[in-house]
């Protein structure tokens, strides 16, 4: 059994996409080839936003948000200790200063009370200016942005929206990658919507944003390729890799729904065997990981693996427990949730392409523990 299986959602839609490469090997235009511009308007109407700029992968992609908001040394940004790296990494790699929050016990997300308080404390003692916030949409589903856009109107903050693992995710019909005044995601391959390689791209309403995000991505480019107004990355998505994307595109939301269907079956079969996802009213998650909490963890990975299924720590290590970001913090928050996360989460396989005996036998080998 696979973690995410990639292989079986290539066979089913093999024609599809061989179809589509075939296509860009035939027209040869390899970068910003047609499909690029119609994967971003594609998005546009997917996530409902105004301006989807693509780019190389969604470390890139929160790198490119922070250039344009012009973010760097003396600047804070808050961000939650429970997350992939690249949430935190790029704050750091563009100069400026994180400030790691601790995350909510039920939904694994930036707690918003942390955050004001950490946000009164860095006002209040620190000379670094605040300047935004990176909320990460952890394991499909979207942070609590009604209370997190108050607390960023309040203090005049900026949301950068880390939605690599939240595409398809939802809060009241309005879709991840919309609640941020820049969002990101990312297409690796294992995240909601995967291509075959990296990839990644940049959400926004804000037309000034665009324009410096399309100008960021190809070396800081003006008017023309050579005519360069400011520096920048470079820092594009393959051609080929949105021919992949549109045909997943395609299939994206009975994938989502699948996914769903699953959620609630481990759910309603492991009952009270561990604590399952907790999904507030009016959400949706988009499923990115399944994650339980459990005291057994070491237990019930052993018996998983004896029988040939994987399943994986997200995350065994927070951002103020890394070692490279020794000397790179100023203010040292109190993280008590996370560190108890740390050591008590664990992902299941999940997938549109499971099937309901697997669901069946991973809920077995737990419960009989
Ligand atoms: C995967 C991921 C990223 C980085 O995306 P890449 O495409 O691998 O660079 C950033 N943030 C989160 C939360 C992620 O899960």
């Amino acid at each position: 059994m696979q973690f995410i299986d990639l292989q079986a959602q290539y066979q089913e839609l093999k024609s599809n996409i061989d179809r589509r490469i075939q296509t860009v090997l035939n027209h040869g235009k390899y970068i910003l080839g047609p499909e690029v511009q119609e994967l971003e308007e594609a998005l546009n109407q997917y996530v409902n936003v105004e301006h989807t700029i693509t780019c190389a992968n969604g470390t890139d992609a929160l790198q490119l948000a922070l250039m344009t908001m012009d973010i760097g040394p003396g600047d804070i940004v808050f961000c939650p200790t429970f997350t992939f790296f690249a949430s935190a990494e790029v704050i750091s790699l563009v100069g400026a200063t994180p400030v790691f929050v601790d995350v909510d016990s039920q939904t694994f997300n930036l707690c918003p009370e942390a955050l004001e308080k950490s946000i009164v404390n860095v006002l209040t003692s620190s000379k670094l200016k605040p300047k935004a916030i990176i909320s990460v949409d952890l394991f499909g589903l979207p942070a609590d942005y009604p209370k997190l856009k108050k607390i960023a109107k309040q203090y005049d903050l900026k949301i950068i929206e880390d939605s690599a693992q939240g595409f398809g995710g939802k809060i009241d019909g309005q879709l991840a990658g919309s609640f941020g005044d820049i969002a990101t995601t990312s297409f690796f391959p294992a995240k909601p919507l995967g291509c075959y390689g990296d990839g990644g791209a940049v959400f926004t309403n804000n037309e000034d944003y665009a324009n410096i995000l399309k100008s960021l991505r190809v070396h800081g480019k003006g008017q023309d390729k050579y005519d360069n107004i400011r520096i920048g990355l470079n820092s594009r998505l393959d051609t080929i890799q949105a021919a992949v994307l549109l045909e997943k595109l395609k299939v994206f939301p009975a994938e989502l729904a699948r996914k769903e269907a699953i959620a609630n079956q481990y759910s309603t079969l492991f009952g009270d065997a561990m604590v399952t996802p907790y999904i507030p009213k009016g959400y949706q998650s988009a499923w990115a990981q399944f994650t339980v909490k459990t005291t057994q963890r070491d237990k019930f990975i052993k018996k998983l693996n004896l029988a040939g299924i994987p399943a994986m720590i997200y995350y065994q290590t927070c951002m103020h427990q890394q070692q490279a970001f020794d000397n790179k913090v100023v203010i040292n928050n109190a993280f008590p949730v996370a560190e108890l996360l740390a050591q008590q989460v664990m992902s299941l396989p999940m997938h549109a392409y499971l099937k309901d005996q697997d669901i069946e036998n991973i809920a077995e080998i737990l419960i009989s523990s």
